[in-house]
């Protein structure tokens, strides 16, 4: 059977929960249909004088509940379809979290390891050129997403801000020294654990003592773990592109991050064994963590998978058949749209800063990211339970009813 892209899963799991709704086809059509589509060309300067133009995207999938808000990714399987669908799952993200913002994303095709940091830099600052009028703090505010980090949101906050002056809250995921907010950089992984917290709850266990398998040991996974460990989880397998290390006895996570630091990976960390990294999804474990890549649980390996609870950290690593594989299996799968959003409910934060001109402390960021963690999972276990669905359904029956009714309040 061939593999569902992002674009299909995502409209897949909209339908499932617009059925059970009975929304109409109307409105479905409203909901799954983005209200802007901006494609750019950038014609670029290489630093060798040759040009090159590459393709640019935004697109602003639905505003009803507050200004487009999504990341910006340099890949070269960037295109309408992906971003379409990236736009979409943000819409719900934020609307699940019941942060006040619609979904957009947005990108340039591009493989920026082939570019020097100038020519990121200058393609950075024509694209913001070409956007300008689309994007703005009140408008849609771009973040971070795959290949884009903190300097190259610096950078569009000072492009934008030469074009339409002083404007911080124009983008977020910003350096802690240029308006960023402090605890932005692991709020993803300490969401996933606070989701992981909840989840093991709500089913009688605890996450004390709780073992947990985590695919892929960067920005998200490397938090989980550290966070998972502070809250008393033993961390018992890790993997990324190097390779897996398994500990029965737990993980030493501070020193495993050091030997990342040291070696580019978690291969033969001393004090855990190498296995192959492709069997970490099959680990004998309380909590399976995908925090990598997507469509990694597949119709090829989800009957595989031994983990009671699986947290999705990464966006999109369970494609639908191996959804309703685990589902049958009575695996409980905690959904991305959900489980993810601890980034950009913090980059709300960082938002709401920069319009405050007023800085946070980090335990202030921590306490209402765990607030908002807390009452959204309380929301989505009880409507699961009311209405006898899966946790994923549930969060897209949320969000639906959410971004609707703001929308025919507002007025179609
Ligand atoms: P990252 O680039 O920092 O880390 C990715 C990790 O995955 C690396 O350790 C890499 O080695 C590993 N990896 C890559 N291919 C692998 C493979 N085949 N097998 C095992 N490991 C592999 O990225 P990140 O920011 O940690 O994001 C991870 C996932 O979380 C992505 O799906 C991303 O879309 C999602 N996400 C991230 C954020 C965020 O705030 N960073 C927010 C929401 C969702």
């Amino acid at each position: 059977m061939p593999t569902m892209n992002a674009f299909e899963a995502t409209n897949l799991y909209f339908r499932r929960a617009a059925e059970i709704m009975s929304l109409g086809s109307r409105i479905e059509t409203l909901l799954s249909t983005p209200l802007r589509m901006v494609k750019v060309a950038i014609p670029l300067e290489m630093d060798n004088g040759e040009v090159q133009t590459f393709i640019g995207y935004r697109v602003q999938h639905d505003n009803s509940r507050g200004p487009f808000k999504g990341g910006l990714r340099y890949h070269p399987h960037v295109d309408d379809e992906e971003v379409a669908a990236l736009a979409s799952l943000m819409t719900w993200k934020t609307a699940v979290v019941d942060i006040p913002f619609g979904g957009a994303k947005g990108g340039i095709s591009v493989d920026p390891r082939t570019l020097s940091g100038a020519e990121i830099e200058r393609l950075t600052r024509k694209f913001v050129d070409r956007i300008a009028d689309v994007i703005g703090p009140n408008t849609d505010i771009p973040a971070p997403d795959v290949n884009t980090n903190a300097q190259v949101m610096a950078w569009i906050f000072d492009q934008y801000s030469k074009l339409r002056g002083h404007s911080p809250a124009v983008v977020t995921g910003k350096p802690v020294e240029l308006y960023g907010s402090r605890g932005r950089e692991a709020a993803t992984g300490r969401g996933v654990i606070i989701a992981t917290r909840e989840v093991l709850k709500a089913l009688g266990k605890s996450i004390e003592g709780s073992t947990m398998a985590i695919q892929g040991f960067g920005n998200v996974g490397t938090f989980a773990a550290t966070v998972g460990v502070e809250m008393g989880a033993k961390v018992t397998a890790v993997s990324d592109i190097t390779g897996a290390v398994r500990n029965k006895k737990g993980i030493d996570v501070e020193a495993c991050i050091q030997h990342v630091r040291e070696t580019g990976g978690v291969k033969d960390f001393p004090g855990a064994e190498n296995f192959d990294g492709n069997e970490i999804l099959y680990e004998d474990c309380d909590v399976l963590i995908p925090a990598a890549l997507g469509g990694v649980i597949n119709a090829d390996n989800a009957d595989k998978i031994r983990a009671p609870v699986v947290v999705e950290a990464a966006n999109g690593p369970t494609t639908p058949v191996a959804n309703d594989t685990l589902e049958a299996k009575g695996i409980v799968v905690v959904p991305d749209i959900y489980a993810n959003a601890g980034g950009v409910t913090v980059s709300y934060f960082e938002w709401v800063q920069n319009l405050q001109q007023f800085r946070w402390e980090e335990i202030n960021v921590n306490e209402h990211l765990e607030k908002r963690m807390v009452d959204s999972f309380d929301t989505l276990w009880r409507v699961k339970e009311k209405r006898g669905v899966s946790l994923r359904t549930a969060a897209f029956i949320i969000a639906i009813g959410r971004v609707g009714r703001a929308r025919v309040l507002r007025g179609i």
